[in-house]
C-alpha cells in the first residue's frame, strides 16, 4: 500500500498546515535548511484572500525568500500613511516609512493576495517543499505525550492521506486548525470587535507619490483604513 494512503502515514520532518504567507515562508526556510517538509493547502492558488497591504518590515523577509523583485512587479508602491486631522479634512499628518528609525526599506507595497500567495507557493515548491494544493487536513492523532503523532488529510479526489511528522506547523490562518481541535480559543468579553472590508472604484486620492499612501481614519466607534489598489 502507498505510504501516503496507508494508516501508518508518510514520515516527514515537518508538516505545515496552510499555504498562505506564513505557511509557505516557514516551509521554504525549513526546506532550505535540508529538512523534509510537506505543506498541505486546502484551496487552489490563485485564490482570493483579504490582507493585501504589506509593511516595510515584510520586505527583508521577501528579500531572504528571493521573491522581492516578483513582489515589486505585482505591487503598488506605498511610501507611507496619512492620518487626516479630525474635523479638518484639509490637514493630514503624514508618516513616511523612509523616516522610520533605521529604515531598511522606506516603502512597502499593496499586493493582490491571489498573486502574492501564488508566487510564495511556487517559491516553496522551487525550494524543495512537497507543497500540495486542494489537500485539506482533517484530523490529528495525538500520542500519549500530547505530541501530534499522525496527521490525516484528504485530497480533491477524496483520497485519504496520512503523515507522521516530527514537527507540525499550524499556519491555517483564521481557520485556527489546532486552536479549534484543542479547544484553545476563548472569547475576550472586553474586546468585542469585528472587521469588515470592501473594494471601491473612483475613490479620490492625494496627488503625486502620496496617492499610494494608506489613509488611516478614526471615528467615534472605531477606525478604518483605506488602501490604494492597482489601477483604481
Ligand atoms: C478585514 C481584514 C483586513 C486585513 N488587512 C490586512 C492588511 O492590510 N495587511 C496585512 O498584512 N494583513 C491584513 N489582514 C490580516 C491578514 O489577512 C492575515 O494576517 C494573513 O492572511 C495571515 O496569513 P497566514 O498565512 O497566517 O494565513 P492565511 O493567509 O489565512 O493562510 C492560511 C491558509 O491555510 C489554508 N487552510 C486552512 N485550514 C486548512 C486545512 N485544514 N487544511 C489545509 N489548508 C488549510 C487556507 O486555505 C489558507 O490558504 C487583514 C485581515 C482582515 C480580516
Amino acid at each position: 500500500m502507498d505510504g501516503a494512503t496507508g494508516e501508518a502515514g508518510v514520515p516527514v520532518d515537518v508538516l505545515v498546515i496552510g499555504g498562505g504567507p506564513a505557511g509557505t515562508t516557514a516551509a521554504t526556510f525549513l526546506a532550505r535548511r535540508g529538512w523534509t517538509v510537506t505543506l498541505l493547502e486546502k484551496a487552489a492558488h490563485p485564490r482570493f484572500h483579504i490582507g493585501e497591504s504589506l509593511l516595510p518590515m515584510n520586505l527583508p523577509i521577501l528579500q531572504r525568500l528571493g521573491v522581492l523583485e516578483q513582489v515589486k512587479a505585482i505591487g503598488v508602491h506605498k511610501p507611507g500613511a496619512d492620518f487626516p486631522m479630525r474635523g479638518d479634512s484639509d490637514s493630514v499628518n503624514v508618516f513616511r516609512f523612509d523616516r522610520a528609525l533605521d529604515p531598511q526599506f522606506g516603502y512597502a507595497y499593496w499586493v493582490k493576495r491571489a498573486e502574492f500567495d501564488e508566487l510564495l507557493f511556487a517559491n516553496a515548491v522551487a525550494s524543495g517543499v512537497d507543497a500540495r494544493q486542494q489537500v485539506k487536513v482533517e484530523r490529528i492523532d495525538f500520542a500519549g505525550d500530547g505530541r501530534p503523532a499522525r496527521v490525516h488529510a484528504r485530497d480533491a479526489d477524496g483520497h485519504a492521506l496520512a503523515f507522521r511528522p516530527r514537527y507540525l506547523v499550524d499556519a491555517s490562518g483564521r481557520d485556527t486548525f489546532l486552536g479549534n481541535t484543542l479547544k484553545l480559543k476563548k472569547k475576550n468579553p472586553a474586546h468585542q470587535s469585528a472587521a469588515i472590508f470592501s473594494h471601491f472604484r473612483g475613490v479620490t486620492r492625494r496627488a503625486g507619490e502620496e496617492a499610494g499612501n494608506i489613509t488611516v481614519e478614526r471615528f467615534a466607534h472605531g477606525w478604518m483604513w483605506l488602501i490604494r489598489c492597482a489601477g483604481t
